[in-house]
């Protein structure tokens, strides 16, 4: 006996503000053509006011999840069911996923990371040394913490966004954290074994960004991780290569966070080779 004719896919999608330079959407959906997936990814941009009407028809219309970014990370929360465990510590969701009839939320950011990283090395007992405490290293300092990373140096330009991340890692996982004043050069000391770039600086239009770190501290030992997915060759990843580190790109935690996002959706576990090389050909690489 055939199936009967199925007209209705699973939605999922993104709400944000902008949303037009997001390619989210053409990795997700080149994921879900290659793998079969009846399921649709449609990107919206959602207003900050209007954001607990679209979670709300979203769930009227029964989307298995969505992705929220810059504006919503933190505003969604209100108008969710629950929270896993890693998006409580953290306080900001950027993946919604239908379990049963309840939006759960959770943070793929800073698991796409992670995913990334241990391609390469398990930070379990690592020393980690992260530029940046936005929300992208909120994300990976909470994970890495979570991972086991045994410390976490948080250096960054202002002290008002270091310290409340250095506290909740410490207050609320098993990781030693502590600031350091980003006010010049800073050398990467001997003892590091990760170094991670989470700040902004490079992200398109600001390719010639180099972040002020002493680059003769850059050794081969070094894994050195950039979050930024656009260029992704910036000038740490070009200067660590140069280097002999071990060189992580910012594409690898776009991807990972898209794996994570459609596992979560459709439990199935897309292959990370074809939305990389959707991303690839949308940055002309
Ligand atoms: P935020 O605005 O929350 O934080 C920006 C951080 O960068 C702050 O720590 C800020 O320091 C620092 N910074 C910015 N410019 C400079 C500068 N010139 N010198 C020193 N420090 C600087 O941004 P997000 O955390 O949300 O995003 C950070 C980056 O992460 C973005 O480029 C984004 O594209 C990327 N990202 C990548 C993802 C991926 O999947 N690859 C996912 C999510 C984000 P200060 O506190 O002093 O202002």
């Amino acid at each position: 006996m055939t199936a009967p004719l199925n007209f209705l896919s699973s939605l999922t999608g993104s709400f944000a503000m902008p949303a037009a330079e997001n390619p989210t959407v053409a990795m997700v959906e080149a994921a879900y053509r290659h793998h079969g997936i009846d399921a649709r990814y449609i990107n919206c941009e959602v207003a900050p006011e209007k954001l607990g009407d679209a979670v709300r028809g979203a769930r009227a219309m029964g989307w298995v999840g969505f992705n929220c970014s810059i504006p919503h990370k933190v505003a969604v929360i209100e108008h969710l069911d629950g929270l896993g465990e890693s998006a409580k510590i953290m306080g900001a969701v950027n993946c919604a996923v239908r379990r049963g009839d309840r939006f759960v939320g959770e943070n793929t950011d800073g698991k796409g990371f992670l995913k990334s990283l241990m391609e390469v090395v398990d930070p379990k007992g690592k020393r980690v040394m992260m530029f940046g405490a936005g929300g992208a290293a909120r994300a990976i300092g909470v994970e890495l913490a979570l991972a086991g990373a045994g410390s976490l140096t948080i250096v960054n330009r202002s002290r008002e966004r270091a310290e409340p991340l250095v506290q909740l890692l410490n207050d609320k996982t098993p990781a030693e954290a502590r600031f350091l004043a980003w006010s010049g050069t800073v050398a990467v000391p001997a003892d590091v074994d990760i170094v991670v770039n989470a700040t902004s600086i490079g992200l398109y239009p600001d390719v010639d960004g180099r972040l002020d770190i002493d680059l003769a501290s850059l050794r081969p030992s070094l894994v050195v991780a950039d979050v930024i997915p656009n260029p992704p060759r910036t000038l740490l990843v070009r200067d660590a290569e140069t280097r002999g580190c071990t060189v992580i790109d910012g594409l690898g935690m776009l991807i990972n966070q898209g794996v994570i996002g459609i596992k979560y959706w459709t439990g199935v576990d897309a292959d990370p080779e074809v939305m990389r090389k959707t991303l690839e050909e949308i940055f002309g690489l």
